[in-house]
């Protein structure tokens, strides 16, 4: 007799961040250097527990909003949380990655959840977006930054975990 606390969490960000790699090593433990680009938007189910309480999830995986000057509705509606990506080897992904939270913040006021996802950590030889710089914005935006690597699975299940903890328990 299961009791399952189901939540909606939203992944955002420029094309080839890392999204869907991030998803499916969350989701299934695995990468691939040649992930197959979003067509549209995806979800997928996962099952996890946190501090003895049973989570489903339902991930949205999106693609194609680049090119829409706003978020259409049914990537955010009844979105517990979004995950906002950029690459830190790209300055024009974290510029993107800003203009997101901003339209979040704006649609959803306090009532979604954001972090924002410093992904492809495996690079940090090309890191073109410190932490500082990620750092002050978070602050400034009261939100978590997280360093990722979907190559390496670095905090990805620690994303999740995390943001479960501060998400409704119903
Ligand atoms: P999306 O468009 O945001 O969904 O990005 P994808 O998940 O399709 O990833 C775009 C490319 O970046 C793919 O070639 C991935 O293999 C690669 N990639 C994604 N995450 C990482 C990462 O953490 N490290 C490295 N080195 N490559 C990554
Ligand atoms: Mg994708």
């Amino acid at each position: 007799n299961e009791n399952l606390i189901n939540h909606k969490i939203v992944f955002l960000g420029e094309s080839a961040v890392g999204k869907s790699s991030l998803v499916i090593r969350f989701v299934q433990d695995k990468f691939s250097l040649s992930q197959e680009p979003t067509v549209g938007a995806a979800f997928l189910t996962k099952k996890l527990k946190v501090d003895d309480l049973n989570y489903k999830l339902q991930i949205w995986d999106t693609a194609g909003q680049e090119r829409y000057h706003s978020l259409a509705p049914m990537y955010y509606r009844g979105a517990a949380a979004a995950f906002v990506v950029y690459d830190i080897t790209s300055m024009d992904s974290f510029e993107r990655a800003k203009k997101w939270i901003e339209e979040l913040k704006k649609i959803c006021g306090e009532e979604i959840k954001i972090a924002l996802l410093a992904n492809k950590m495996d690079l940090d030889e090309n890191q073109r977006v410190s932490k500082d710089i990620a750092l002050e914005f978070a602050t400034e935006k009261n939100l978590q930054l997280f360093e990722t690597s979907a190559k390496t699975g670095l905090n990805v299940r620690k994303v999740f975990e995390e943001t479960i903890k501060i998400l409704p328990k119903t």
